[in-house]
């Protein structure tokens, strides 16, 4: 069995959707098994750049089937809209099949999303109010919505009703907004029901067999580590598990089908929303960072937020690492620290006055002082190396360094956002 998992080891925006695409040309499957359209993938290749956040990152390979696992917040609006901009793009037509267990995440989801974050005013989480945890909260309710349910009008409706009660009387005493109606909800989801029925199947079992017959398959994470629920930065994480434990559980395949954990590490730190953030820069340092970082600067794929910028810190990886079960690591973005005389890392923590390579609980997340040291930089352009041979000594350096602190073996490095910028160990 061949099935892979790529997941991100930290705050997400790691670049695995570069990753994705770029591993993809080996896969038959490529499958979103937890998250929905939150967190955004930057994708760029032979037919331009994209963002998905929906489709998972194997749709621009003709060959490969999408599939969109059980464990995935499904928000068919925003599948269609990126299902129309690669059409738009010329991306050839491509494979999706959506589990018929998928739940869907409804207009009332977002607007509690966005009218939760307005109540808590300063104390709010900085969602990219895409509906994920009003939608994992209603799934664990037991009153979420499953594709299969957008067949039949007389179950959605009662569906519906069951779900309104409650978040009706919160719309009018909590928020003070109109209550929302079932039946004017109808034909709006009755209609998106059918534009996604060609896809709509039973993808475990379609996974279970290409297991059997040994196909390869890729399990594609969304956000990272550090956003897990269990055993991230708790509230500060996402609603459904970032874990590759979770994987085949979101997928539908057997947790022995996988063979491969791919943790993507950044080779330098960023994290989107609020939360404490130990390695974070401030000022002039962060702005040349940030400037420099990603394909066109570290901003958010979904919101367009500046992301928060810091030094690669090794506390955050090595338990990233630990918590995904990584077998090997891809490092990306080596290319954006080439500016640097000296390469800044954060190798710990120093708290309660011991210095601890650990990765502490939230609660004492704030008090948590990086303890830096600083690693040669290397001062050229990276971003046209293929082979690691042929990377400076300081670069080698520094790649040895992620893998001496982690424990985990670097299987590739990122030297730009495009496919083929990339080099195999
Ligand atoms: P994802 O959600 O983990 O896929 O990450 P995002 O797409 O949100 O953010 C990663 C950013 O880094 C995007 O702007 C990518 O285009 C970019 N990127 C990915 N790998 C590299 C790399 O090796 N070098 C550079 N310069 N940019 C990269």
């Amino acid at each position: 069995m061949t099935v892979t998992a790529i997941v991100g080891a930290t705050w997400g925006d790691e670049g695995k959707g570069k990753m994705t695409d770029a591993l993809a040309a080996q896969s038959r499957y490529v499958v979103r098994f937890q998250g929905g359209s939150n967190a955004g993938h930057t994708i760029i290749n032979e037919y331009g750049k994209f963002a998905l956040s929906m489709l998972p990152s194997g749709v621009f390979y003709p060959e490969v089937t999408n599939v969109i696992g059980p464990g995935a917040a499904l928000d068919i609006e925003s599948l269609l809209r990126e299902k129309e901009a690669l059409a738009a793009g010329g991306v050839p037509a491509f494979a999706l099949r959506i589990s018929q267990r998928a739940q869907i995440v409804l207009p009332v989801h977002r607007l509690f999303d966005e009218l939760e974050e307005r109540r808590l005013g300063d104390s709010r989480f900085g969602s990219t109010k895409r509906g994920i945890a009003p939608f994992y909260a209603d799934k664990y309710a037991k009153l979420g919505i499953q594709a299969a349910d957008l067949e039949d009008g007389q179950r959605l409706l009662l569906k519906l009703e069951q779900s309104l009660a409650a978040k009706n009387v919160l719309l009018q005493h909590l928020y003070g907004c109109e209550p929302l109606d079932a039946k004017a909800l109808l034909p709006e989801l009755l209609k998106l029901g059918q534009r996604i029925k060609p896809y709509v199947c039973d993808t475990t079992r379609l996974l279970q067999d290409a297991c059997r017959s040994g196909e390869p398959i890729l399990l594609e994470g969304q956000l990272g580590a550090l956003r897990d629920p269990d055993h991230g930065i708790y509230p500060y994480s996402t609603s459904s598990s970032t874990l590759a434990g979770f994987a085949p559980v979101g997928a539908g395949v057997p947790p022995y089908a996988i063979t491969r954990i791919i943790a993507v590490v950044k080779a330098y730190s960023t994290c989107v929303g609020a939360g404490p953030f130990p390695a974070e820069l401030a000022g002039a340092e962060a702005d040349e960072l940030r400037r420099r970082g990603g394909d066109a600067g570290e901003f958010g794929v979904v919101t367009g937020r500046p992301r928060r910028v810091g030094w690669f810190d090794a506390a955050a990886v090595r338990y990233g690492c630990r918590l995904q079960g990584a077998t090997e690591i891809a490092l990306t973005n080596l290319d954006v620290l080439g500016y640097l005389d000296e390469i800044p890392v954060c190798t710990g923590y120093e708290l309660d006055g011991t210095i601890t390579g650990d990765f502490p609980v939230t609660a004492r997340l704030a008090e948590a002082k990086p303890v830096l040291r600083r690693l040669p930089g290397w001062r050229c352009d990276l971003s046209g190396i293929r082979e690691f041979g042929e990377l400076p000594h300081a670069a080698k350096e520094y790649v040895r360094f992620v893998e001496a602190e982690t424990g985990v073996k670097v299987s590739s490095v990122s030297v730009g956002p495009r496919r083929e910028q990339l080099i195999r160990l």
